[in-house]
């Protein structure tokens, strides 16, 4: 494993500047973890013994993001970089922050309160790698491992039993057998961790590499903390392709493929998400079940009921669900007369009927819901024969009912 890492220009001037007034800093965490790894890093966190306000000092432009955690941002171009002050956490309430937090002049101690050793790193370039807990050693085994006693640091945050699983799923490694073993006593504690953070790791995980092994949160005898309609998923658990593209609603639909849609949306109703989200995950997991007979004017109609794109993902779903064979040859003629229905721009929803709603009242038809119901009544006829999307076709077919 290379002990240099290549930090981006502005993460390097950040550090160098703040030790040119005195202060230690260092790029920790994630970032570390992932440049060893040979992976490229989402965001770059700095750790610094200054405090927020001498950060701000220092740095021209600044945003308070989490003063009161220690953390100011400092604004490079159209970037942000977090720096956060040394600090030892509080416990951990329901939020995305331990309540109180201390400021400490001590790296080691900073580190110290971080989850796993693999997290728990620094490197600067004056310095190199700062690993005071074995994380180097774990990378390379591939082991999630606690910094310090399991018990104890689960205890302080339950988040972090999911979080190890996640991690377990991003990089394909094992939870070491301490660690796995105070996952299971602690796992009663999430029932007091927020939803909003347990979804967020859940989403994590599924998006990862190993989507398969949110088998382990049931496994471990987390699924009854994390919510009633989570842990009453119905088992086996259904595979989850790693081919299907790491999109937020893909992934969930393909966890609960198997799910009446109801439940589904359930499950992620309970888990706080977004209503986006539930909504496209309904539909996924409503329409997945069903077969799509290659037919032009069935496909027609599935693809009326909802938009493009969300009709793209079910195709893409069913690709990863269904085996070789001859569903997934019948999936293949779905997708021909698809491109076909697209290519001769064919009539899919009532904005692209020849007539609209004053059309028909002016034709005859009563103001209010007979509008409604005539122009879906239209759009069902146009959906089998899509040449009679005409003024003329429409009238005639109004006229004789
Ligand atoms: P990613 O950004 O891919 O989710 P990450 O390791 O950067 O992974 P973050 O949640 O961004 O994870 O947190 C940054 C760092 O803060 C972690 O690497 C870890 O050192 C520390 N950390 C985050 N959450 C916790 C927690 N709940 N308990 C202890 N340390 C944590
Ligand atoms: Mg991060």
């Amino acid at each position: 494993m290379s002990k240099v890492i290549e930090m981006p220009a502005p993460v390097e001037q950040i550090i160098s500047q703040l030790n040119v007034h005195g202060y230690q800093a260092y790029a920790v965490g994630g970032c570390v973890r992932d440049s060893l790894l040979g992976r490229t890093p989402e965001d770059w966190d700095i750790t610094t013994s200054a405090r927020p306000e001498e950060v701000k000092a220092v740095f021209r432009r600044t945003v308070d993001t989490g003063i009161a955690h220690g953390t100011v941002t400092v604004m490079v171009g159209k970037t942000g970089y977090e720096v956060t002050t040394y600090r030892i956490d509080g416990k951990y309430e329901d939020g995305r922050h331990p309540k109180q937090v201390t400021f400490t002049p001590s790296l080691e101690e900073d580190l110290k309160r971080r989850d796993f050793t693999i997290n728990a790193m620094a490197y600067s370039q004056k310095e190199g790698i700062v690993d005071i807990f074995g994380g180097v050693k774990d990378l390379e085994a591939g082991v999630i491992r606690c910094v310090g006693s399991p018990i104890e640091r689960f205890t302080e945050d339950a988040l972090r039993i999911l979080r190890a699983v996640r991690f377990s799923a991003q990089l394909g490694f094992e939870i070491e057998a301490n660690t796995y073993k105070a996952i299971g006593e602690i796992a009663p504690n999430l029932g007091r961790v927020s939803k909003e953070r347990i979804l967020a790791e859940l989403t994590k995980l599924l998006l990862s590499d190993h989507p398969e092994r949110i088998t382990a949160v049931y496994e471990a005898g987390m699924a009854p903390y994390i919510s009633p309609r989570f842990a009453a998923v119905a088992k086996p658990l259904p595979h989850i392709s790693p081919i299907l593209p790491k999109r937020k609603h893909l992934r969930w639909a393909a966890f609960l493929q198997n799910e009446p849609e109801d439940a589904a949306a359930g499950v992620l109703k309970e888990l706080k998400s977004d209503n986006d989200t539930i909504n496209r995950v309904r539909i996924l997991t409503r329409w997945c079940k069903m077969k799509i007979i290659p037919d032009k004017a069935a496909v027609r109609r599935i693809m009326s009921r909802m938009t493009p794109e969300l009709y793209d993902d079910l195709i893409l779903l069913k690709e990863s669900i269904l085996a070789e064979g001859p569903e997934r040859e019948r999936l293949k003629q779905v997708k021909r007369l698809t491109a076909e229905i697209r290519e001769s721009g064919d009539c899919l929803y009532l904005r692209d009927l020849a007539l609209n709603g004053r059309d028909l009242m002016e034709a005859g038809v009563a103001p209010g819901k007979a509008v409604g119901d005539t122009l879906e009544r239209l759009l069902e006829q146009v959906l089998e024969e899509p040449e009679k999307n005409t003024r003329e076709a429409l009238l005639e077919m109004l006229r004789t009912g």
